[in-house]
């Protein structure tokens, strides 16, 4: 199948996309790394009128910078780079222990931290590491300017975001100070696959020795699920043995599983289960 026919812009600068976005609305469609997109039109699951490629746009691809107590990196940052910088290694460790579960090299070479973003997918890396950083996504408009949305209200729904459809996603804007712990884990059918189950977690120190601790699942369920009552339950723990009896507790309660064509929803489960008895004992080690 080939695609249907659609006119293409290479865009010269962010005013040029924000006034094509505010033109076209729906009719348009961002090109980033093409990653999704394309595949999407080849098989006709998506008809745009128009393709606004914003691969020249020097102001999405910034070396990553710091304003306040964020890193600000662009929306065209390609998942090799957070794979291979050692500037996220040390930075955003989270990150780089992430990226190299994305997909395929040739897909990271081109896919981008924006368009995974905006994608929502729900077994996507990006998305729930972000979740489990905290941070906010930058979004522009030519109407409305900048906006600024917490990334816990970001995600709506299935491959659904707050993100409007004349707005371009700029930014992303990650906390700096370093996480104390983290943890990523994923289990795929094969390598390179979306994720069946996965797990990103940071914990930042707390108060008279206390565990803040952000806990996200993904794979699991129609978007990435950030387990607050597994936060809570880990705060005050007097050592591993408490800190797993109560994360069982408070995963048993709360954690919905969605079963898929391989894996039913109590594997999931027990799959989501022995990651955090891992990651506990590599944090209480
Ligand atoms: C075989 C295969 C396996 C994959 N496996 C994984 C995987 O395991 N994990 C994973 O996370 N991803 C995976 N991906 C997806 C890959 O990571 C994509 O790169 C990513 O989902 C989309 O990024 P992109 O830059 O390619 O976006 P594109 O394909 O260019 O765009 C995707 C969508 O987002 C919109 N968009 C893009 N950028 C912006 C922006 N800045 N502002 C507003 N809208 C924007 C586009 O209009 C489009 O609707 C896989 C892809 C393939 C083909």
């Amino acid at each position: 199948m080939k695609c249907a026919p659609f006119d293409y812009v290479r865009a010269h600068d962010l005013n040029h996309v924000l006034g094509l976005l505010s033109e076209w609305g729906s009719r348009a469609r961002i090109l980033a790394g093409g990653q999704t997109l394309l595949p999407a039109l080849a098989l006709r699951f998506d008809r745009p009128e128009l393709l606004i490629d914003i691969q020249d746009i020097a102001e999405l691809r910034p070396t990553p910078y710091q304003t306040g107590n964020y890193w600000r990196l662009g929306a065209m940052t390609r998942h090799v780079e957070l794979e291979t910088s050692p500037w996220a290694n040390e930075h955003l460790p989270l990150l780089a222990a992430a990226a190299p579960y994305i997909a395929h090299r040739a897909i990271r070479n081109r896919g981008t931290l924006g368009g995974s973003l905006v994608m929502a997918h729900p077994a996507a890396e990006w998305p729930a590491c972000l979740l489990a950083l905290g941070g906010q996504v930058v979004l522009q408009s030519a109407r409305r300017g900048e906006r600024l949305v917490a990334i816990d209200d970001f995600f709506t729904g299935l491959f659904q975001t707050q993100r409007q459809e004349d707005e371009l996603l700029v930014a992303v804007e990650l906390p700096c100070q370093i996480p104390r712990h983290h943890a990523f884990r994923e289990v795929a059918l094969r390598k390179g696959d979306y994720a069946a189950v996965g797990l990103a977690a940071a914990s930042l120190p707390g108060q008279q020795g206390e565990l803040n601790s952000r806990w996200v699942f993904f794979g699991v369920d129609d978007q990435p699920y950030r387990c607050i009552s597994l936060e809570n339950a880990l705060r005050s723990c007097a050592d591993f043995d408490q800190a797993l009896s109560r994360a069982r507790v408070a995963l048993n309660n709360s954690l919905k599983t969605k079963a898929d064509p391989s894996y039913s929803a109590e594997a999931k489960k027990t799959v989501a289960l022995h990651m955090v008895e891992e990651v506990l004992h590599e944090w209480y080690a």
